[in-house]
């Protein structure tokens, strides 16, 4: 893997550089927010962020993306697919934890039988440059009980790891190393390395929030109907919130939008724990309750993608902890699951 050092204040230049010849990705602040957006000319990209209040996963699922067009004519109807129209793309300094949540995301959009081409057109047009946790983490991270480590190649093209003046830049992927010629010509030395391995060790010693995430799998296996699943919903809102920030949380509606003889095929975002997501034509809801839906939402985290996928689904960010308007907390019930 090569590998290379830069100067801590190119990397916003480098980051308008690469702007001006493909759709960069970069955290921005918007208000109070950090939010990944693409980034126009004038735009300064934030990098001392902890994390976005976004997760990037919109940039390959969009919120809303149109799946077709159609028309209909005297002859019949028209269609035209929208697959394959996705931007040469780079995700520029983006959190491990959200990098490793492509990773998660890519083993359902794309598996053996069934592949989704709106995702992957995306996914292989998108070079992901990830930017190292050196920093005091917040205290709701906990990507290390997932997975996930604070500096961490997984799910990058390129890793930058902040070891002081310089950023070590390590090309992780041949799609990284396209992106080589604009990271100078600074070749890293072990002293870099050193760096690097010891800022890592102290980023993993600084997250201190645990939770027993492979444990509870055995657990959920057999307590589908526990008593436990009625305590911890109640005071839940079913605002979704918990589920439009997750980098992992992927559920998605289909609807066709028709204005005269066009139409469009939409697909959007939706949320397992909205009342309407799983209420069926006849008016019967197989979720009737809050409770349903929670348990749903931990089972699939903990249970439903490692029966499919082997993997956790969840990667750790804590954005549904922090920003959840009742305070609840996912790493709690986890524990609490593990003590059933
Ligand atoms: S953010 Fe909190 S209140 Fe909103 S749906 Fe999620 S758990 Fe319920
Ligand atoms: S469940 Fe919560 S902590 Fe886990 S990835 Fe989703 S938002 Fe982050």
């Amino acid at each position: 893997m090569e590998k290379r050092l830069i100067k801590k204040d190119a990397l916003a230049g480098i980051a308008r550089k690469m702007a001006g010849d493909f759709t960069v990705w970069a955290p921005l602040k918007k208000e109070d927010n950090v939010l990944f957006a693409p980034m126009g000319s004038d735009d300064e990209p934030f990098f001392a962020y902890l994390n976005s209040k976004n997760a990037p996963k919109n940039i390959f699922f969009p919120h809303t993306e149109t799946m077709m067009k159609y028309t209909r004519t005297p002859q019949g109807m028209v269609f035209s697919s929208e697959v394959n129209k996705a931007d040469q793309s780079v995700l520029f300094g983006v959190r491990p934890c959200d990098a490793h949540s492509f990773v998660v995301l890519d083993k359902l959009f794309d598996q053996e039988k069934y592949k989704d081409q709106y995702y992957i057109a995306k996914r292989l047009n998108t070079t992901v440059i990830s930017l190292a946790c050196v920093q005091p983490p917040y205290d709701t991270c906990f990507c290390t009980s997932v997975d996930g480590q604070p500096v961490s190649p997984e799910g990058a093209d390129i890793l930058l790891t902040d070891i002081g003046g310089d950023y070590l830049v390590e090309f992780v992927t041949e799609k990284g190393e396209k992106l080589a010629g604009y990271f100078g010509d600074t070749k890293a030395d072990e002293k870099a390395d050193a760096k690097k391995t010891e800022a890592a060790a102290k980023a993993r010693e600084a997250i201190k929030a645990k939770i027993p995430a492979h444990e509870v799998k055995p657990i959920l296996d057999k307590n589908f109907d526990h008593p436990f699943w009625d305590t911890i919903h109640r005071k839940c809102l079913a605002c979704g919130t918990c589920t439009y920030l997750c980098p992992t949380c992927h559920c998605f509606d289909i609807s066709d939008e028709v204005v005269g003889a066009d139409g469009v095929r939409l697909r959007s975002w939706d949320s397992c724990m909205f009342p309407l997501f799983t209420k069926e034509t006849s008016g019967h809801n197989p979720r009737p309750s809050q409770k349903e839906r929670w348990r749903q939402r931990a089972m699939h985290k903990f249970k439903y993608y490692i029966d499919m996928f082997d993997t956790i689904g969840c990667v750790g960010c804590g954005r549904c902890v922090m920003y959840c308007p009742v305070n609840i907390d996912i790493r709690k019930i986890v524990d609490d699951i593990s003590k059933l």
